[in-house]
């Protein structure tokens, strides 16, 4: 046990203090007078008297005798002893009457104290004028920690109060002693030096003169309460301040949304009104929100308060200020312990900036950036959504006509220009409400909602096209036309992919019948349905090896000697068998695959060039086919010079055969090209001669080897007396340039012995060989024998 001198009291860490001045303790009230005579009454006349009043009585009783009989002593002796015995007995009864009253109140007195000292759950102390705990209770020393009330005897009150709150405590010990009670709320520690809460009062002790004797100082022990009032009033500040600085809104509403239980400051910025209109007004909000969004709002809210459900809803508000901003809210439903929603509470929060990037991010996605027309992704998102709603609409697929050709000679920069006219010009001709796109390349697609009328289709397809008439002066290009292909929900589809592949296929069939026209889905025919699914087929079919050579051999007249051969390339068709390059080679070189597939001509025919020289042929002549568009390609001269290298061909062994329309797409690209080829070694032969623009003034610009006279003109010899003298003349004038004449087409003999007269150097027809693979060609009886260990399969290659 510690000695009383030893113990100090600790120094605590005052959080907050407070002093009263007790008014009230200025008397007791009335109704506490009252308990206290209903105490004493019912208390105090059950004690019994104790000796020591017995013989005061005693002795008063005696002594008011005496007086008695002394008073009377001039009467007889009987008298005076019956007065002395009266008056002794009578005073012994008053006084002992008086004693008993006295003794009672005493008691009751300290029965109540004693009542309520254990009543009492507060540390009650007495102290002295300077001070010092004179006593402090039983449960007073426990919630002080001590051992025993004694260990706290003497000690210095003031000195427990080593912090904030001493002051506080001082001005209550001299409120106290100047009379007035007087209450205060701090901390001081323990024995143990434990940090308490108190309520203290202290009230002034007056002995019998009136004036301050002692003090009783009561303190109620509140740390509890006091640590959770700290623990909620940070919680309280730390949501203030959460509040305050993070923009979100939230709030509690009732379970129904009709009144407003909170909501945090942030709504300020983020609604622009104010808490407090709002819980004037709960719907203030609801006002804000732009008109197109409020039902779906209002059905959120009404589905969270009848299911009972978690809810999250998006919408866009139009604050005080003007300013439109986007705002994501989520609310949960609470419910109390017989499972009733008792709130709902919730989060708002400004996601205008996330709605603007995901729309940026949106734009992206779903737009063409050379034009800023919807993509393909966004046409298929639209046409998905109309097919799910059943809202009627017509699909136009809108295709430029031979646009690579104006791509190359235009040039990319002209022809990008182009395309953006094009579509701002489709776009212009159009409702509001429709969609254009740009599906890649040359190719737009319109989406006209709610029209499936043929007739009013027809009539905006025609406003279309009219649009690329030369009246059309906005246009980079002079004499841009396009083809167009039209399918409609639902008669040619009830999915987006039937739709675009039917438009896609009525475009084909536009294209093929003369393009500059639009066709209906139903329009096209089967032969075009056929020529649709190979060109879907043709990119897989290199890759597939379906393609192969056929080759003719080119004769010279009188011996009739194969001086070369022609490779011809056909496609053998999973479905379909061998399919003639004049169903695939315009696919191909409409989109551009003709490049990949022409190179892979030239590889496979010198390849089998190779083989026949190798076998003893060495001047057989290869000739290869080579389109405008393998023509404007960069590559061309590296693929041949490669396939070249790689087979060992001598370059004059070959000879490239260009039409006279591939080679006036471009003059003079094709100019330079050709001398490129020509310094290779290589020879030129117009292909088709006569066919084109016919003059013969390009025989001298491109000045080729040799001109390949069309079949159309052989056809009419024998026949046509003007067809006759038109092939001696191109073969005369050919002469002369020093050009050699080959003729197509040879069918008859008579045909043949023209040409021999006319001085024709070679000439190509089924009366001599047909086109066939290279096996075939050795053992072709017309044909000069080509060495059967030579006609190894071009496949291998
Ligand atoms: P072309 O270069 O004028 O080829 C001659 C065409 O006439 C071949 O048709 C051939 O089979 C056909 N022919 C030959 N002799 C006769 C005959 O006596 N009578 C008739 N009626 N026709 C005859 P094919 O094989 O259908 O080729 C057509 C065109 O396809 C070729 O015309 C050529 O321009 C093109 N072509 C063929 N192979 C290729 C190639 O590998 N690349 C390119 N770019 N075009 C090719
Ligand atoms: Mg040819
Ligand atoms: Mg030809």
């Amino acid at each position: 046990m510690r000695s009383k001198a030893a113990w100090r009291p600790k120094k605590t860490n005052p959080i907050e203090s407070r002093v009263d001045s007790d008014a009230h303790a200025n008397g007791w009230s009335a109704r506490n007078q009252q308990f206290l005579s209903y105490f004493l009454s019912r208390f105090g006349q059950r004690r019994a008297v104790p000796v020591t009043s017995l013989l005061i009585a005693t002795s008063a009783g005696v002594g008011i005798g005496a007086l008695v009989n002394q008073a009377v002593s001039e009467a007889p002796i009987t008298v005076r002893l019956a007065l002395s015995m009266v008056s002794g007995v009578a005073g012994l009864a008053l006084v002992r009457r008086k004693l008993a009253f006295d003794h009672a109140q005493h008691s009751a007195a300290i029965a109540l104290a004693g009542g309520l000292l254990h009543a009492n759950r507060d540390c009650l102390k007495v102290l002295s004028k300077d001070g010092k705990m004179l006593r402090v209770s039983e449960h007073g020393a426990v919630l002080m920690e001590a051992e025993s009330p004694e260990q706290l005897a003497g000690a210095d009150w003031l000195e427990f109060w080593t912090g904030e709150d001493r002051t506080a405590a001082e001005k209550a010990l001299a409120d106290a002693l100047s009379g007035s009670s007087s209450s205060f709320t701090g901390s001081c520690a323990t024995t143990k030096g434990r940090t308490k809460w108190w309520n203290s009062t202290l009230t002034p002790v007056r002995g019998e003169n009136g004036a301050v004797d002692a003090l009783l100082c009561a303190s109620e022990d509140v740390t509890q309460q006091s640590e959770l009032l700290k623990t909620l009033r940070e919680r309280d500040e730390l949501m203030h301040e959460m509040e305050l600085h993070v923009r979100l809104v939230f709030y509690s509403y009732s379970s129904h949304f009709e009144r407003c239980h909170h909501v945090s400051a942030g709504v300020e910025s983020v609604f622009g009104i104010t808490p407090e209109e709002l819980s004037n007004r709960p719907s203030a909000w609801l006002d804000l929100v732009v008109p197109e969004d409020r039902e779906p709002v209002l059905a959120e809210m009404n589905r969270i308060a009848s299911e009972v459900a978690e809810g999250r809803f998006e919408y866009r508000i139009r604050r005080p200020d003007g300013c439109l901003r986007w705002i994501r809210s989520t609310a949960y439903p609470v419910r109390d312990g017989a499972a009733n929603v008792v709130r709902i509470v919730g989060v708002s929060e400004d996601v205008t900036l996330e709605q603007e990037r995901l729309a940026a991010l949106d734009h992206l996605a779903y737009t063409d950036g050379l034009t800023g027309l919807a993509n393909r992704s966004a046409l298929i998102r639209h046409m998905k959504t109309l097919c799910r709603q059943n809202v009627a609409f017509g699909l136009m697929f809108v295709d430029l006509d031979r646009f690579k050709v104006l791509n190359d000679t235009l040039g990319h920069t002209a022809a990008d220009r182009l395309l953006q006219d094009v579509a701002k010009a489709i776009q212009g001709a159009l409702r509001p409400d429709s969609c254009v796109a740009r599906l890649g390349g040359d190719e737009f697609a319109v989406i006209v909602r709610g029209d499936s009328d043929r007739a009013s289709l027809a009539r905006l397809a025609q406003s279309l096209l009219n649009l690329f008439s030369s009246d059309a002066k906005d246009l980079a290009a002079p004499f841009v036309t396009a083809s167009i292909g039209i399918s409609i929900f639902p008669e040619h589809g009830c999915e987006h992919e039937a739709l675009l592949t039917s438009a896609d296929i009525a475009m084909y069939a536009a294209k093929k019948g003369g393009r500059n026209g639009f066709r209906f889905a139903d329009e096209a025919s089967s032969d075009v349905l056929g020529d649709f699914e190979l060109e879907r087929n043709l990119p897989t079919a290199l890759a597939s090896d379906q393609f192969i050579l056929h080759f003719q051999g080119i004769h010279e007249p009188a011996s009739l000697a194969v001086k070369g051969v022609e490779a011809l390339v056909r496609w053998n068709h999973p479905a379909r068998g061998l399919v003639g390059p004049g169903s695939f080679i315009p696919i191909l070189e409409e989109s551009g695959f003709i490049v990949e597939v022409g190179a892979w001509v030239m590889d496979a025919a010198l390849a089998q060039l190779a083989v026949w020289q190798a076998a003893g042929k060495k001047e057989l002549s290869m000739s290869v086919n080579v389109s405008a568009c393998q023509l404007r390609d960069d590559s061309l001269v590296a693929i041949v010079d490669q396939a070249l290298r790689k087979h060992r061909v001598p370059p004059r062994c070959l000879q490239i055969e260009l039409t006279e329309s591939a080679l006036m797409q471009n003059p003079t690209l094709a100019q330079a090209t050709l001398m490129a080829l020509k310094r290779l070694g290589v020879r030129i032969a117009i292909d088709d001669f006569g066919t084109g623009y016919s003059s013969l003034r390009y025989l001298a610009d491109f000045s080729p080897d040799i001109v390949k006279i069309d079949r159309s003109f052989t056809a009419r010899l024998g026949r046509d007396a003007a067809a006759a003298s038109i092939v001696r003349g191109i073969i005369q004038m050919s002469h002369e340039l020093g050009i050699k004449v080959t003729a197509e087409g040879v069918e008859t003999n008579q045909q043949l012995h023209a040409l021999r007269d006319a001085g024709c150097d070679y000439v190509q027809g089924y009366l001599l060989t047909k086109p066939m693979n290279a096996e075939n060609l050795v053992h072709c009886e017309n044909s000069v024998p080509l060495s059967a260990a030579g006609a190894a399969s071009y496949r291998a290659y």
